[in-house]
């Protein structure tokens, strides 16, 4: 870390520290390149018992998993952490001016946006205390802890047939609730009903189960519906402000688009994990993605600093 117009000057912020940002904190750490990672809040995936699909990391808890890669990275001198939100981030020539929350304000010459994806979890009593335990979004994560369970898929509209139809991997005890007129094709019903798939269209009030398990839907109707498990496909949008106000170009669902560097469209820029356009949003593309801008920001830097 150098001096700039009195500031801090580092070579790379990474705005978060979630598996992408620390995934680029460590090769730019191997790489001798200061670099500032800044982590201000919490994880997608942290109500989460445990992570899946992430191969030697079976079963760990995400903060155990998050605990072990900040350990490692700790090892590498130039990586320095801060708990502190990225609150701004402005470009100046050939540099950016970033303000933490915390009003400290450091320079950078590149800047790694790792800061992914907030999850809208509906407003139905019970569903926000269970998310991540008995309500969950992905079957490939979670699905095999909840096989021939009675599942309730969330959801009306064609990616919760989908959904129900994906579900037949785990369990043939699937019902679509609709939270009122489901807004489906005589098709999608007609393959629903072909699947035994039933439909239960009248509103959701809550849910109900020992403390985050779950043992039944109750509806508006006073009927309910026995389940263990309720997987949904939520609306999800940027956690941060940074990459819209850096004029980052999104794809059409607002996830950046970055190219085989792992560089936006804003110069100087790199972004990775779930905030960009991904090819899964998995804990082992942010993993990926995060090694690729963090090669990328190192390459571009190594090709101003010898030109
Ligand atoms: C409930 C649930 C369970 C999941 N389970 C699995 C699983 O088992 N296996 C799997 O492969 N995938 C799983 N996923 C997906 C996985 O969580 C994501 O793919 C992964 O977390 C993406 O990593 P990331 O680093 O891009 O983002 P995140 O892990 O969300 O990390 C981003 C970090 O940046 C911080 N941040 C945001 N804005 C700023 C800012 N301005 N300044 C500083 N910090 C900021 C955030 O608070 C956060 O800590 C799960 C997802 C959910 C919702």
């Amino acid at each position: 870390m150098d001096e700039g117009q009195g500031l801090n000057l580092y070579d790379v912020v990474v705005a978060g520290g979630g598996t992408a940002g620390l995934s680029a904190a460590l090769v730019l750490g191997r790489s001798r390149i200061s670099c500032l990672i800044c982590n201000g809040g919490e994880v997608r995936n942290a109500t989460a018992p445990e992570i899946h699909n992430y191969l030697s990391r079976e079963g760990l808890s995400p903060q155990e998993f998050l605990k072990i890669g900040r350990e490692q990275i700790a090892n590498y001198p130039s990586v320095e952490f801060s708990e502190d939100l990225v609150a701004a981030a402005v470009a100046e020539d050939n540099s950016f001016r970033i303000e933490l929350a915390s009003g400290r304000p450091v320079l950078a010459k590149k800047l790694i946006l790792a800061t992914g994806l907030e999850d809208e979890i509906p407003l139905i009593e019970g569903m926000r205390e269970r998310w991540g335990i008995s309500v969950l979004h992905c079957p490939f994560c979670h699905g095999w802890e909840s096989r021939d369970l009675a599942w309730a898929v969330y959801g009306n509209n064609g990616k919760a047939v989908d959904l129900c139809l994906m579900a037949k991997g785990w369990t043939d005890r699937i019902t679509l609730c609709t939270d009122g007129v489901a807004e489906l094709t005589a098709a999608q019903r007609k393959t629903l009903r072909a699947c035994g798939i039933a439909v239960r269209e009248s509103r959701v009030v809550r849910l109900e189960g020992d403390e985050t398990s779950l043992e039944r839907m109750i509806f508006e109707d006073g009927e309910d519906l026995e389940c263990q498990a309720v997987f949904l496909r939520p609306v999800k949008k940027q956690r941060s402000v940074i990459p819209n106000s850096l004029g980052c170009a999104v794809n059409a669902d607002g996830l950046i688009l970055v190219d085989e560097n792992g560089a936006t469209t804003a110069q100087g820029v790199f972004a990775a994990g779930d905030a960009t356009e991904p090819v899964l949003q998995v804990l082992a593309y942010a993993a990926f993605s995060g090694v690729r801008a963090g090669i990328g920001a190192a390459k571009s830097l190594f090709s101003e600093r010898f030109a």
